[in-house]
C-alpha cells in the first residue's frame, strides 16, 4: 500500500515508496492503437511532489554528512523544487531559504505563500540579479553568506540530483509491468531525462521540452549523463510542444487536459505533464510512434501549479 506521506527522508526508504508507486493502463481512448500506461510518481507524496522529490533526496543526503541545517535553493514564482524544498524542511526538520526571480508580488502566489507557511525564508531578487544564480557571487550578493547552507541550483538539477533521478530510472526497470517500448518524460532542464535514461538502462526515454530551449536541454542532458560516467546515449527530443513557451496555456492544451482527465481520472499540470501527454497524441496521430508500441507516460507531479491556471 502506498502512504500517504513519506515519513522518512533516505535513499533505502525512498526506494522502497518508489518500488509501490502504481502503473496505471490507459483505457480513455485518446492514444488509438498503442498500449500507454503511466507510472504515477504524482502519488509519492502530495507535497514533496513527483520528481523533486528525486533530486532533493541526495541533496539532503549530502546536507546531513556535511553536518548543515539549511538548504538555499532558487527559482520562480510557481516553482515545483521551491514547493518541494519547502515542504521537505518543514517535514524532515532543516532549514530552508528561497531565492525567488523578480519582486515580492504585492498578492503572492499560492505557491509563495505555501513556502512560507512552511517556514522558507524568502528573498526576493530583481530579474538581474537572479541571472547570476551560477555565479559563486550569487549568496553574498543576495546578501546571504551560506554558511551551514548547502547551495541547490534551480530547479534542483546538480550531480546529486542526478542520482535521485537514476534511482527512480532502476526502479521502473525492475518494477515495469510490461516491457516498454520508449518511456516519455516531460523536460525542464533535461536532468531528469538523464537521469532516468542511465537508471533504465536499455529503454529509450524521449524527452518532450516544455520550454523554447530544446537545444540546450538536449546537451545539458548529454553532459549529465558524461559527467556520471553512463555511455548510453539520448534520444533526439520531441519538439514542439511548449504551447508557446515555459507555462504558457493554449485552448487546445486545456481542451486536452479535460479530455485527458475526465476520460483516465488523472490529474496533469499544464505545465509539464499536460504537454507530455499532449504531445504524445500529437506525435501519435502524425504516424510519429509505431503502431502498437507499449508506451509509459512518466506522471513527473507537480500538481500544486494547477492552482495558477484558474478560468
Ligand atoms: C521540474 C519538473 C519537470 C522537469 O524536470 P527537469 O529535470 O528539470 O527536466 C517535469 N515535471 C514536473 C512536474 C516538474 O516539476
Amino acid at each position: 500500500m502506498l502512504p500517504r506521506y513519506l515519513t522518512r527522508f533516505d535513499p533505502d526508504y525512498i526506494r522502497g515508496v518508489a518500488r509501490q508507486i502504481p502503473y496505471q493502463r490507459l483505457q480513455g481512448g485518446l492514444f488509438p492503437g498503442i498500449e500507454v500506461w503511466m507510472r504515477r510518481d504524482d502519488l509519492l507524496d502530495p507535497l514533496v511532489s513527483g520528481n523533486k522529490a528525486y533530486k532533493l533526496l541526495y541533496n539532503i543526503q549530502r546536507m546531513r554528512e556535511m553536518g548543515l541545517d539549511t538548504i538555499v535553493t532558487c527559482g520562480g514564482a510557481w516553482s515545483n523544487h521551491i514547493h518541494a524544498t519547502a515542504a521537505a524542511g518543514r517535514r524532515f526538520g532543516f532549514k530552508t531559504v528561497g531565492i525567488i526571480r523578480g519582486h515580492k508580488p504585492e498578492t503572492p502566489s499560492a505557491m509563495l505563500r505555501d513556502a512560507e507557511r512552511l517556514g522558507m525564508e524568502l528573498y526576493f531578487v530583481s530579474r538581474d540579479q537572479y541571472r547570476q544564480r551560477h555565479s559563486v557571487e550569487f549568496l553574498p550578493r543576495v546578501g546571504l553568506d551560506g554558511r551551514n547552507a548547502c547551495f541547490v541550483p534551480e530547479g534542483g538539477a546538480n550531480l546529486e540530483g542526478f542520482m535521485g533521478l537514476r534511482l527512480l530510472g532502476e526502479v521502473i526497470a525492475e518494477t515495469a509491468p510490461v516491457e516498454f517500448d520508449q518511456a516519455w518524460l516531460a523536460c525542464g532542464t533535461g536532468l531528469s531525462l538523464a537521469g532516468i535514461q542511465a537508471g533504465l538502462g536499455g529503454t529509450p526515454v524521449i524527452g518532450l521540452p516544455v520550454l523554447k530551449a530544446g537545444s540546450s536541454i538536449f546537451e545539458q542532458a548529454g553532459r549529465w549523463l558524461d559527467r556520471s560516467g553512463c555511455r548510453r546515449r539520448l534520444q533526439p527530443l520531441r519538439e514542439g510542444y511548449h504551447f508557446g513557451g515555459y507555462a504558457r496555456m493554449k485552448p487546445q492544451l486545456r481542451q486536452f487536459m479535460q479530455d485527458f482527465e475526465s476520460g483516465e481520472g488523472i490529474p496533469l499540470d499544464p505545465v509539464y505533464t499536460a504537454k507530455l501527454a499532449c504531445g504524445l497524441q500529437s506525435e501519435l496521430l502524425l504516424g510519429k510512434v509505431p503502431s502498437g508500441s507499449k508506451v509509459l507516460l512518466l506522471h513527473s507531479g507537480g500538481l500544486q501549479g494547477r492552482r495558477g491556471y484558474s478560468g
